[in-house]
């Protein structure tokens, strides 16, 4: 493919994502050729390394041998077909091990992570619906959620750049107190603080649970908010509220599930499986290993009993094009071959404690406050940070040959699993020097 000139044709041709486009005159793209592991590879051949996985999706690296070569041989087979109708073995398979791991099933998918958001909203609602309770309209999320941005999934994200334009088109949602253990009073423990977090859930479900579909949540790592981290205990707790007041609980792993949180759903660290906690899953972003846009919600047979029926309209009468895209849930069964040939999990838990180690000059640094860190993730806060940290921060470090986008004052490492230890080297010294 061409290389010549992608700049000046990007700013014309290609509306960015979560962009001011005039700011790009300032700051324009990296115009990328192709990839190599945690690596990314411009025109010039210049090498960045992916600090964020690629907003989240990528977990073993670009252009990684064993999910092309079940690409490749996905590819001479089937490469779509309509789901409505039709079915293929990597949907089934895929389906089966998602249910094995997560001890929920009937796996409905979608393309991206906010179209899963939506599936679960609508699917709480028409549950209670079919069961005779159609009152059961409203969700709760929490403070500094992040959901996606279409509009059902923006009006329970709570994040004020992204919602505030959009207010007037939005269907209003309670947001509960955030268990985010920076918001702890001094003195307080990050339990103690998750707990009267509950507790101010417990109040407004008091009040509200007879109109109440479900609560919406992102398990233990708020990713949006910049990284805000808050212990099991909390989704315990809301786990014991929504049996008592018979409220549905959502759990948004899109960014939180395979891996990233230390295990391979986040749930699992407040039950033995993600359904001892959640009456729906929704995943994304890593699920494909970073290839191909793909989600899926997972739910109990409950749930699924509620909409079988002989009524065409007690079904669940959703549908996105590409549901079910034979290549996308080819990759994520190699993605999930991967954690299981590699037991990625426990391989991660070695490399996670040797990055930890090597940050320890970086979580002690003057302006750093709130270094925390939990599985494949880690964050800090900077004080006294300028406007404009964050673009001044991307570009020096872009400079030092790493891609990193703080979320304005939080600077956050989400790399790759495939990272190796120069690499982890060279991500603390560029954020040192970035830092001074
Ligand atoms: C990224 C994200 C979404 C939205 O996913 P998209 O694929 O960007 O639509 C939803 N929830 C969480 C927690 C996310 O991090």
């Amino acid at each position: 493919m061409s290389d010549s000139n992608l700049l000046p044709r990007t700013l014309a041709a290609v509306w960015h994502p979560c962009t001011q486009m005039k700011h790009l005159e300032r700051t324009p793209p990296l115009a990328i050729a192709r990839g190599e592991g945690p690596w990314l590879i411009d025109h010039d051949g210049r090498r960045y390394l992916d600090a964020i996985s690629s907003w989240w999706v990528n977990l073993f690296g670009h252009a990684n041998p064993r999910i092309n070569a079940a690409l490749i041989d996905q590819l001479s087979r089937i490469e779509h077909v309509m789901l409505a109708g039709c079915t293929h073995a990597p949907v089934v398979e895929l389906s089966e091990r998602l249910g094995q791991l997560t001890g929920l099933g009937h796996a409905f998918y979608g393309s991206d992570g906010a179209s899963a958001t939506e599936i679960a909203l609508k699917m709480s609602f028409h549950f209670w619906r079919n069961s005779g309770r159609p009152e059961k309209t409203s969700f709760i999320s929490l403070k500094n959620s992040y959901h996606g941005e279409t509009l059902g999934a923006l009006s329970v994200t709570d994040v004020a750049l992204f919602k505030d334009t959009y207010a007037p088109l939005l269907r209003h949602s309670h947001q509960a107190m955030s268990p985010d253990s920076r918001l702890a009073e001094t003195g307080e423990s990050a339990h103690g603080y998750a707990l009267r977090a509950a507790a101010d859930l417990e109040a407004h479900l008091a009040a509200h649970a007879g109109s109440t579909a479900a609560i919406i949540l992102e398990p233990l790592v708020q990713g949006a908010a910049g990284m805000a981290m808050y212990p099991p205990v909390y989704l315990k707790r809301v786990r014991e509220l929504c049996d008592q007041y018979q409220v549905h609980l959502i759990a948004d792993e899109i960014a939180v599930g395979f891996g990233r949180t230390g295990t391979l759903f986040a749930c699992e660290q407040a039950g033995e499986k993600v359904a001892a906690i959640a009456d729906f899953l929704c995943l994304s972003k890593g699920i494909t290993g970073g290839y191909l846009p793909l989600s899926c919600v997972l739910t109990r047979d409950a749930v699924y009993a509620a909409f079988y029926d002989d009524a065409t309209a007690r079904g669940f009468l959703h549908s996105h094009s590409y549901t079910g895209n034979p290549l996308a849930c080819r990759a994520a069964l190699a993605v999930l071959d991967l954690f299981e040939q590699d037991a990625v999990i426990a391989a991660n838990r070695i490399k996670a404690a040797r990055f930890s180690e090597i940050l320890k000059e970086v979580a002690a640094h003057p302006r750093v406050r709130n270094f925390r860190h939990t599985g494949m993730i880690w964050a800090f806060d900077v004080a006294d940070a300028a406007p404009g940290f964050s673009d001044e921060f991307h570009r020096r470090a872009l400079e030092l040959g790493v891609f990193i986008r703080p979320i304005g004052h939080s600077v956050y490492f989400m790399p790759p699993y495939v990272i190796e230890e120069p690499e982890m080297h060279l991500l603390a010294e560029t954020t040192l020097a970035c830092l001074s």
